[in-house]
This record gives structure tokens, C-alpha cells and sequence, in this order.
């Protein structure tokens, strides 16, 4: 049996796995098939490797960690230096406000962190969130996810859940002095990069101010530089009560926190065992890849550079089979008719070297997500191959 196969055999084959290409090997922004295949990464393991695959410095903050300790104790137990300097770090990035950082394992635990606190902290019962959000995979971050499809299977979910149409400041008279929050992407990233404007989160600010809601932000896809800012928040002039993050955050190892004022966060410091307990939850190795991607960001400049290289992306994928590019720094979507228009490209761009997808709740937009990293001549190519691709359609 051949690896492909025995990856059939061994995973749910009901799935229809997207993209069923082999890859033994990473660096930067290319990845490596085992008959010698070479692909840029243009999707950055959705969001992840915002600093490359393999980043030297990454790889040598895990070694040395590894060298002192892997795993001691549940998260909060002991006090771990990884964990600590990774909060420190962590909060530097961010309003003075948001000082509190809760380590965990990944963005789905990150959300249900956040909600539970939302409703320690409010007394509070009702959450809402948006439309075509995407929040993650476990049941309470299911149940704030707003498509219908992914949930039906799981019914019932959490109750007291409502969804506003994303991006629509006429519904937020719908947040009331029951909300405890109303959880929000920053950048809707599965509902194929919908960019909120700077009025709507501003609208919104005002509406959870009034009504004693917290305004949870998911930057789980958007945060770590995707945008053009360390925060996608911070392109809206808004201060949220709980930031969630993980994905970028890692460097390519698992790890996610939900970030929030000391006021708020003491509910759950004041009674640990009943705010959220995790095994590892901030694991040591995670923490020290998390703050040399942080380094690395700040020390290779990769922000600043990401508004010019999301531009010469637009500039370059000119054709008339592409109907619109929507985009917030390199968090892009290219759209095209349908996903019949779309599908035979994506798979004609891998051929050529391309890895590409499409959007869980968008199905006719290609999805292009670079690492950070990605040069001028790196980003003429790949849109030189997409070119290709679709003219081959
Ligand atoms: N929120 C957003 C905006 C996401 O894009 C994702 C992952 N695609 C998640 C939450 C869930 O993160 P994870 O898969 O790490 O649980």
C-alpha cells in the first residue's frame, strides 16, 4: 500500500478532501513532493505559516526549549517561563487594556475560553455573532459559527445564540443588556474575505458600550500580520474586551489564547477551577516557536510590507474570468463565476506548482494567503501560473 492509499484507508473516507496531493518536506514558502514536485504555498496551511515553513529562528527557540523542558504541569500550575515571556510579548502588540492573556491549544479553544468568560463575567446568557461566521470546530464554537450547514448534524448546541448579518449597522439595536457578547471576526475569513467597514465596527464598539456587551474579536485568521497590522482590529480604530488568536500566532506549532482585561479576567483567576483548565494549554514548545514568530515579524519587517504585496497580486491578476478580488492585506479571495469555474483552475494550478483552495462558506473564490514572507518575484510567478491556469480553462 502507498502512503496515498494508506491515508485513504486510515482517515474517514467519506470526506471529500479537497486537496489530495503529498507533501514530504516545507521550507519558506515552498513545499516538496515526494517525486520531487516543488509548490509555492500560496494558502500558508490556511493562515498559519505567516512566517514560512521551517523558519530558522523557529526551529531553534523549539530546539533550545526542547533542550529544557517539554511538558510540566497543566496550564497555570507552574509558572513557565515560555509562557510567561510569550504573555509579555503578547501584550506589547496590543492596547494597553488588554494585559490578561489565557494560553491555550488552539483557536476552537480559544473561542469557548472566551465565551465562557464572556458569561462568568456578565452573568449574562445570550451570545450573539454573525452570519457566515466561522469560529471553529468544537460544539460551543459550532454553535457561534453562522452556517447553517456545518451545525444541522449536531443540533441541539449551545442555546441562546442569535446571528446579525455581518457588517450591517442597522441590526446592532439587536445587542440589548441581556447580550453578554457578540463574538466577531475581524475579517470574515471563511465566508470567503469579507472586510468589514471601519463604521460598522465603530457602530459596534458603541452599541456593546451602551449595553454593557463584550465585543469578542476572532483574529484567529486575520491576526499575526495577515492584514497589513499586527491586529486586524486595528485597522478600525476599535478596542475589543477579548481578543482570540492561534493559527499565525505558533509559527506551525499549535497554540491559541484568548486575551482580555485584568477587570475581566480575574473571574476566572479568582476561582481557577472553575474558569477553564487545560492540559497543554500553553505547552513550553508552542510558547517559545509563538515568541520568535513574534520576533520574526517585528525583525524581518514582514508587516510593513504586506499592503505592497497584496497590491501587486491585484495588480498582476488581471483577466477577465476574474469578476472581483476582495482582500484585506494578504487575506484575498479571487473570485470567478462558480465553483465549476473555479474547481478545474485550482487543480490545473497545483499541476503547475500552485497550492491554492477555495472558502468553507465560498466556493467560487480562490483563496490566496501567502506566507508573509513571499518576494516581488515570487508573487509575479504565482500569478503567472494562476494566469496560466485559467487561461488552460
Ligand atoms: N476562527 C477563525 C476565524 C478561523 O479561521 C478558524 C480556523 N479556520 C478558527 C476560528 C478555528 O481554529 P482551529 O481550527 O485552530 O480550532
Amino acid at each position: 500500500m502507498n502512503n496515498r492509499q494508506l491515508f485513504l484507508s486510515n482517515l474517514a473516507q467519506t470526506t471529500d478532501f479537497p486537496l489530495l496531493i503529498e507533501i514530504e518536506k516545507a521550507e519558506g514558502i515552498y513545499m516538496y513532493g515526494p517525486k520531487g514536485e516543488k509548490y509555492i504555498d500560496l494558502i500558508s496551511g490556511i493562515g498559519v505559516s505567516n512566517v514560512g515553513h521551517r523558519h530558522p529562528k523557529v526551529l531553534k527557540a523549539i530546539q533550545d526549549q526542547l533542550d529544557k523542558y517539554m511538558h510540566l504541569m497543566v496550564y497555570g500550575e507552574y509558572v513557565q517561563s515560555p509562557q510567561t515571556q510569550l504573555a509579555k510579548a503578547l501584550t506589547d502588540t496590543l492596547p494597553k487594556k488588554l494585559d490578561n492573556v489565557y494560553l491555550v491549544n488552539s483557536g476552537s479553544e480559544a473561542v469557548e475560553g472566551a465565551l465562557k468568560l464572556a458569561k462568568r463575567y456578565t452573568g449574562r446568557r445570550e451570545i450573539l455573532s454573525c452570519v457566515n461566521a466561522y469560529h471553529g470546530s468544537s460544539h460551543g464554537a459550532l454553535s457561534v459559527g453562522g452556517n447553517e450547514i456545518f451545525k444541522r448534524a449536531y443540533r441541539p448546541l449551545l442555546p441562546g445564540i442569535r446571528h446579525l448579518d455581518f457588517n450591517e449597522p442597522d441590526q446592532l439595536d439587536q445587542i440589548t443588556e441581556e447580550t453578554a457578547a457578540i463574538m466577531v471576526e475581524t475579517v470574515q475569513g471563511e465566508a470567503g474575505i469579507r472586510v468589514g467597514t471601519k463604521e460598522y465596527f465603530k457602530a459596534l464598539r458603541h452599541r456593546c458600550d451602551e449595553t454593557g456587551t463584550l465585543l469578542i474579536l476572532d483574529e484567529i485568521q486575520a491576526g499575526f500580520g495577515r492584514t497589513g497590522k499586527f491586529w486586524a482590529f486595528q485597522h478600525y480604530d476599535i478596542v475589543p474586551d477579548i481578543v482570540v488568536c492561534a493559527k499565525g500566532m505558533g509559527g506551525g506549532m499549535p497554540i491559541g489564547a484568548f486575551i482580555a482585561p485584568q477587570s475581566i479576567m480575574s473571574v476566572f483567576k479568582n476561582n481557577p477551577l472553575l474558569g477553564h483548565i487545560t492540559t497543554f494549554g500553553g505547552h513550553p514548545v508552542s510558547c517559545a516557536a509563538a515568541l520568535a514568530t513574534i520576533d520574526i515579524l517585528r525583525d524581518e519587517k514582514l508587516i510593513q510590507h504586506v499592503e505592497r504585496k497584496a497590491n501587486l497580486f491585484k495588480k498582476h491578476l488581471n483577466h477577465p474570468k476574474i469578476q472581483e478580488i476582495r482582500n484585506k492585506g494578504l487575506m484575498m479571495a479571487v473570485k470567478f463565476e462558480a465553483f465549476e469555474v473555479l474547481k478545474p483552475i485550482i487543480d490545473r494550478a497545483i499541476e503547475l506548482g500552485i497550492i491554492t483552495d477555495w472558502f468553507l462558506f465560498c466556493e467560487d473564490s480562490m483563496r490566496i494567503a501567502p506566507p508573509l514572507t513571499i518576494t516581488d518575484e515570487e508573487i509575479e510567478k504565482a500569478c503567472a501560473i494562476i494566469l496560466q491556469s485559467i487561461d488552460e480553462n
